[in-house]
């Protein structure tokens, strides 16, 4: 049986419970024994199921039934103090004692959250409703203004952008020099709604000191294939003139209408405020979109829509199959003495972990379109949802108003749309590295947008290592930490290795090959090195060194996007391929954890290549018919899976080398075979360092 929101279960036997509200908080509020449970689950009873599935462990339902065991079952009511907070059922098993008193072991326990209906008698007592299904009714709507305006008149963080350090503006002033280049104006004429473009290159200016005052929003999105109509040096004039709101892609659309009835009267949308056949345009908007997202008011996210042409101001399914229990209708008795009804149901996956990736997470721009942001209205496929820096909120739901996140708890409702502020806690290479796991996983339109598209996530976070002493140097994608000559945390940069090298392949990009970027498919980064404090780093290591790097930037004005060629002198040993002798070896072509760590008996020195052709040259290497290389980044350590390196061919007699992959060791765990042991440590044995020179 289903049941809904609109339509809840309900039946006799919880028909008798019924909630005080007038009683104190942790009052019990309802009691009986086993057979009445046992009954209640036999006629199916939604409420009184759930105290058999919180017995699970300790009684099965056979048992249960011919037990002598004296138990109670009890329901309480639980409310945060807080007002605008949800309320809970608690559901307990305990044993009573010969005597009728209750043990202290509890058997069983569940919890179940209330909402109720607008209008029922309940909402005196229960703040929290069911989850709004149409992002487009008023509720929505005034939903999204409040959560906007408490955000901006309660939290300071918020009203900085990243990496600003100018403090409080005011609570909803933005800053004049952020202001885009372009806007979209809304305007209505003759109730029919209008775009009209606004600032450079069309007739009228911005009015600069109105959207500082007024804000801006701005749209995240998926264009999924071209669009329709595009801001070209055709069509400036006509959008220049405005157009009408209903010739825009329904994706579009939606934006400029929900930005117009949450009460903003500019929006910035990328397919309509750069000029998309102008390169020169392009380079600098793109350079200024951290400015954008990071400044603008709020960030819309389409995040159900996987194309323009979808739209995402659409009506969502209740969604039956996340309720564990309920919901259950039950009767309520308020506080102020009148009755009415609430409803009582679990979650299954409250943080939305396990359900499908929304649409805009596949996509590449779409990461620093988030992570810039400091306000976001997700539109899910499910629900709507408020996030910011410091607190989220649902539409409907148990958050109903801006509730601060607690640390390491989840960043927002929606799994990868959220903003950057939970990751300011860890080092910033370190979040560099993870985003870009999840970065090389999306997709882009453009191969050659692979560094573009993060640029201004990357130029974000060089103020933010500095702000901690931190000399970063950005690499054609690698964040690289030259502040400390001892600090060794580089080589994780360019350890990063494939996800699966068959479905990996090189793109004209002009990256050098030590670059991630400088291929199509998802990486895997490394953040092993050094393994831990005891690891005497500086005197096992203090002869490896990054000595010299460079790259040529696609135009000088954006410093961390495209490039045309890079890169590195690196002081190592390296051992020729043909040259390795008494080694067990292995080529791997998934970098998948499950293999990757698989056991195994023997030591093993494993070649991971960076793409098909890479595991061709390095069979070519270990036969001795091309000049192959290993160089050594993290030389042996006992316990770890060293020494470990890069994959090098030369390229052509230049004396300048092309990565093609890295390797390292699997042993089996707490490996004392001296034998292996010393395989591993005299593999460089022998080798003199030089400098090698990787393009
Ligand atoms: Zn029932
Ligand atoms: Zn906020």
């Amino acid at each position: 049986m289903i049941f809904t929101s609109k339509s809840p279960h309900t039946c006799e036997y919880c028909q008798q419970v019924t909630l005080d509200f007038g009683l104190s908080r942790d009052t019990v509020q309802f009691t009986c024994g086993v057979k009445e449970v046992v009954a209640a689950d036999q006629a199916r009873c939604n409420l009184f199921h759930a105290f058999i599935v919180s017995l699970e462990r300790e009684i099965r339902l056979e048992e249960l039934r011919s037990t002598n065991r004296n138990l109670e079952f009890s329901i309480r009511f639980e409310k945060e103090n807080l007002p605008d907070f949800p309320a809970d059922l608690v559901l307990t098993v305990n044993e009573i004692a010969d005597d009728g008193a209750r043990k202290n072991n509890v058997l069983g326990y569940s919890r179940l959250s209330l909402w109720t209906h607008e209008g029922n008698a309940a909402t005196v007592d229960i703040s929290t409703r069911p989850y709004e299904l149409d992002p487009a009714s008023p509720l929505s709507i005034e939903f999204s203004r409040r959560c906007i305006r408490s955000c901006q008149n309660d939290h300071e963080q918020c009203r900085r952008s990243i990496g600003d350090i100018m403090a409080r503006q005011g609570p909803t002033l933005i800053d004049p020099n952020s202001i885009p280049s372009r806007l979209l104006r809304l305007v209505t004429k003759n109730s029919e709604l209008f775009v009209q473009l606004i600032g450079r290159s069309s007739p009228s200016a911005i009015e600069s000191e109105t959207v500082s005052h007024e804000g801006f929003a701005i749209l995240s999105y998926c264009w999924g294939g071209p669009q329709p109509i595009q801001l070209t040096r055709d069509t400036v004039d006509n959008l220049g003139n405005g157009i009408p709101v209903a010739q825009l892609p329904k994706s579009l659309r939606d934006a400029a209408w929900l930005t117009n009835e949450i009460g903003l009267k500019y929006l910035w949308i990328d397919a309509l405020c750069i000029i998309q056949d102008n390169v020169e345009d392009k380079i600098h908007e793109i350079s200024r979109m951290e400015l954008y997202y990071g400044q603008s008011t709020v960030t819309i996210c389409a995040a159900s829509a996987s194309r323009c042409s979808e739209g995402f101001i659409l009506s969502r399914d209740e969604d039956v199959a996340n309720y564990k229990f309920g919901p259950i209708k039950l009767r309520a008795k308020t506080s102020i003495g009148t009755f009415g009804s609430v409803q009582a149901l679990a979650e299954f996956d409250y943080f939305n972990g396990r359900r499908p990736p929304e649409p805009i997470i596949l996509r590449g721009w779409t990461l620093q379109e988030a992570l810039l942001s400091r306000r976001i209205l997700i539109f899910s496929s499910y629900h709507l949802y408020f996030t910011c820096t410091v607190a989220n909120a649902s539409c409907g739901g148990f958050e109903p108003v801006l509730k601060p996140r607690v640390m390491t708890t989840y960043q927002s409702r929606v799994a990868n749309v959220h903003t950057i502020s939970g990751l300011r806690d860890y080092p910033v290479t370190y979040v560099w590295r993870n985003l870009i796991n999840d970065y090389t996983q999306r997709y882009l339109g453009v191969s050659t947008d692979k560094l573009p598209a993060v640029s201004a996530l990357a130029s974000s976070l060089i103020p933010m290592g500095r702000e901690r002493n931190q000399k970063l140097v950005y690499l054609a994608g690698l964040m690289v930490d030259t502040s400390d000559p001892e600090n060794y945390s580089w080589r994780n940069e360019f350890l990063w290795r494939v996800y699966q090298m068959r479905s990996t392949s090189r793109i004209p990009t002009g990256s050098p090959s030590w670059s991630w970027s400088s291929l199509n498919g998802r990486i895997i980064t490394c953040s092993r090195y050094p393994f831990s404090s005891n690891w005497n780093i500086a005197e096992e290591t203090e002869d490896i060194r990054l000595c010299e790097y460079g790259v040529e930037l696609e135009n000088k004005i954006a410093p961390f996007s495209a490039v045309k060629g890079g890169f590195v002198k690196i002081h190592a040993r390296t051992k020729e391929l043909s040259t390795i002798q008494g080694h067990n070896h292995k080529i791997a072509t998934e970098s998948n954890p499950t293999t990757v760590f698989e056991k195994t008996d023997y030591t093993t020195l494993v070649f991971v290549p960076d793409t098909e052709e890479g595991m061709y040259t390095i069979d070519r290497g270990n036969r001795g018919e091309q000049r192959v290389f290993l160089v050594e980044l993290v030389p042996f350590y006992e316990s770890g899976d060293t020494p470990t390196g890069l994959i090098v061919t030369d390229a052509e007699g230049t004396g300048r080398y092309t990565r093609v992959g890295i390797f390292e060791y699997q042993h089996p765990e707490d490996n004392r075979n001296a034998e292996e042991m010393a395989l591993r440590k005299v593999l460089f044995g022998g080798s003199n360092l030089e400098h090698v020179h990787i393009v």
